[in-house]
């Protein structure tokens, strides 16, 4: 589904990806680990072309992605949840959910109120919310509706950057069985976490990041018991 190959990023002098290769496969949930400033945010930023690559290539289905707009990156089926929750404040739940769509030809006008539907299954919280302003809405609530408003585009790969950031354990939790519903339900999912633990506990497989490099790699459940992994990321 999507492969990062050889990606080298630097802002001016600071080397800040160094050939990072991550594969994701259709229907996996694939996670990125690492510490502050390990290159985390800055893997997403460049496969969705809001930031310059030295080197490398981003293919997606098969094609090479490295050199296409952000917006035709979008409109090929890739969606990008970007850390902070950027939601229209001043809209309500609904219409954040109709902007989703907005200027996006793959959805038609007609599709909307059957996909806004989809959103409230999965989110019920947010249907109850429907008519409130986003900029009133929780912290964990602003997080579902980045997701929610992403999946609007019915996107073939979903990819997150730190959905736990900020919010309390317990709407991280809430947030994660979401994660999960979604990978059973067939989505393929890059997710980007500090939150190491609760990242590879769900995710099929994942990679350690450090200092822009890929220093570990394996399944979820690999890497949970890697002491290398505990000692550095999970606290033991
Ligand atoms: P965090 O969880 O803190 O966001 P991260 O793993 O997502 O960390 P990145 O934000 O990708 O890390 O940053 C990787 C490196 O690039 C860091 O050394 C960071 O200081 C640097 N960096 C990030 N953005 C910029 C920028 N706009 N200009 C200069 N350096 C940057």
């Amino acid at each position: 589904m999507l492969k990062i190959e050889n990606l080298n990023v630097n802002y001016g002098s600071i080397s800040a990806l160094r050939n990072e290769t991550i594969t994701v496969g259709n229907g996996e949930l694939v996670t990125l680990i690492g510490g502050n400033g390990a290159g985390k945010t800055t893997t997403l930023m460049a496969i969705s072309n809001l930031i310059p690559k030295v080197s490398g290539k981003i293919i997606f289905k098969n094609k090479d992605i490295s050199q296409l707009s952000p917006d035709k990156i979008v409109k090929m089926g890739l969606a990008h949840v970007p850390e902070g929750r950027r939601i229209f404040p001043g809209l309500t739940v609904y219409e954040n959910l109709v902007a989703g769509t907005m200027g996006n030809s793959v959805i038609k006008n007609k599709d909307i109120p059957q996909l806004i539907e989809e959103q409230y299954e999965l989110f019920p919280r947010l249907k109850e919310r429907e008519k409130q302003m986003g900029g009133s809405l929780s912290g964990g609530e602003q997080q579902m509706l980045a997701i929610a408003r992403a999946l609007m585009l019915k996107p073939d790969i979903l990819m997150l950057d730190e959905p736990s950031l900020g919010l309390a354990p317990i709407i991280v939790e809430e947030i994660f069985e979401l994660l999960v519903k979604l990978k059973i339900k067939g989505k393929t999912i890059l997710l980007i976490e500090q939150n190491a633990s609760m990242a590879l506990s769900i995710a099929d497989r994942g990679y350690v990041l450090a200092l822009g490099e890929v220093i570990l790699e394996g399944t979820g459940r690999a890497l949970l018991a890697n002491p290398e992994v505990i000692k550095a990321y999970l606290g033991g």
